[in-house]
């Protein structure tokens, strides 16, 4: 049954009658009916007294708000026939606030990329410098002179420092940007900041849609936090700072002076050496997953193969790597000729995954990279600087480290310990 509720005495009897219902919700007396009766000229004016004076519920189980156990109260009988077809729905007052949570959880994922971004934004488009940006470019080490010097190369920022919304990611991926600390680093020093790997622009969307469409029911506390972001730049995009009183082309001399007369420590020495194994062992990784792309063949990971690529990476150079792989798919191949179709179908990647690592395999043959194989920047960067006489992928990782190592000590580059 519909019960109501009524905050004027004087039209009781009105709001009983228009909410008065049998047990099937269906209205007793028709809308003609009351208004002859209580001598209205239209449904309008009717309908105006009704909703302004109370409001009619029902207190059943199945029609109240799943979240706070209240009914639903509807102020006509329009309302109502909407309040039956969705009666398993919040109540507005719990959909509100289920969306403040949401809005708060938005906001706090995004916020640091948002101040980020207009950190860097503020200081290349406005000259509002809110760090000391030469005293955190001081400390840079090693690879973090060394990417922002390509990125600048390679990647042609506009006066702006704005980056190539297509080119960039493209660098960012040959760099294995997401296992990359250097770049990550360099982020968060507010010196680059990209927009590749973070959901942040749902959020926003999310944030800003939310905004304006519960506009007045939103509390104060969640407004107050939203005011943060008040007059920022949500507009995100690509950008690598340009230091104070430097143009890209200044900056870029900059860099690659510092770069040059860069000192190492021994144990910086050591980072640098971690870098470019865990880099190789990226480009393994990689390799494993084309060949899995190419073939179906699907290395299939524990321990034991961890150590395999490790062994790989310091006797082989990529090419013999990749060559590996390949003579593993073809030694699988072999094999499961022998075998009927379902065995085939289940044994197949640990056939495969058993040839790769016991490596029975003798001799390994080199086979040119993949096509989709793209060489890291900051490695062509040290290929043309350091006058190597080598080429990274033909050389085992370890070898080309202590060639680099070398020249670095012909250069100077290595402090005295
Ligand atoms: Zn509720």
């Amino acid at each position: 049954m519909i019960e109501f509720y009524c905050s004027n005495s004087e039209v009781k009897d009105l709001l009983e009658d228009y909410w008065k219902s049998d047990d099937a919700y269906n209205f007793i007396y028709t809308q003609k009916y009351l208004l002859n009766k209580y001598e209205f000229k239209s449904t309008a004016s009717l309908e105006a007294i009704v909703k302004k004076n109370g409001y009619g519920f029902v207190n059943e189980q199945k029609y109240l708000c799943p979240e706070c156990k209240q009914p639903h109260k509807f102020f006509l009988r329009k309302d109502f026939k909407d309040i039956l077809k969705r009666f398993s729905l919040n109540c507005n007052k719990c959909e509100v606030k289920a969306i403040e949570e949401k809005i708060i959880e938005a906001y706090n994922f995004s916020i640091g990329y948002i101040l980020d971004f207009n950190k860097i934004y503020n200081a290349n488009l406005n000259y509002q410098y809110d760090d000391d940006f030469y005293d955190i470019f001081e400390r840079l080490n090693y690879l973090e002179l060394v990417y922002l010097y390509v990125i600048i190369d390679r990647n042609n920022p506009n006066c702006f420092g704005k980056l190539g919304a297509k080119n960039f990611p493209l660098f960012l991926h040959e760099e294995f940007y997401s296992d990359n600390k250097v770049l990550q680093s360099l982020r968060k020093k507010r010196l680059l900041f990209y927009t590749l790997g973070t959901p942040t622009k749902d959020y926003i969307d999310f944030i800003n849609f939310s905004q304006s469409f519960y506009k007045n029911e939103i509390s104060v506390e969640t407004c107050n936090i939203l005011n943060e972001i008040k007059g920022k730049n949500l507009d995100f995009f690509n950008i690598i700072l340009r230091l104070q009183y430097f143009n890209f082309k200044s900056y870029k001399a900059l860099l690659f002076k510092s770069i040059l007369e860069y000192k190492f420590s021994l144990n910086e020495l050591e980072d640098l050496s971690v870098f470019l194994k865990d880099r190789r062992r990226s480009e393994v990784l990689f390799l494993s997953d084309t060949v899995e792309y190419n073939t179906n063949f699907k290395i299939l990971k524990d321990n034991a193969i961890d150590y395999k690529i490790e062994l790989l990476k310091d006797t082989y150079n990529l090419k013999e790597i990749y060559g590996y792989f390949n003579s593993s798919v073809n030694a699988s191949l072999y094999k499961l000729d022998t075998l009927n179709d379902i065995q085939r179908k289940y044994l197949k990647n640990n056939i495969y995954t058993n040839i790769f690592k016991s490596g029975t395999e003798k001799r390994v043959f080199k086979k040119d990279l993949p096509r989709n194989y793209r060489k890291s920047s900051l490695l062509k960067f040290i290929e043309e600087n350091y006058e190597l006489e080598c080429v990274w992928e033909d050389m085992p990782v370890n070898d080309f480290i202590k060639k680099f190592f070398n020249k670095l000590q012909l250069c100077g580059n290595l402090s005295e310990c």
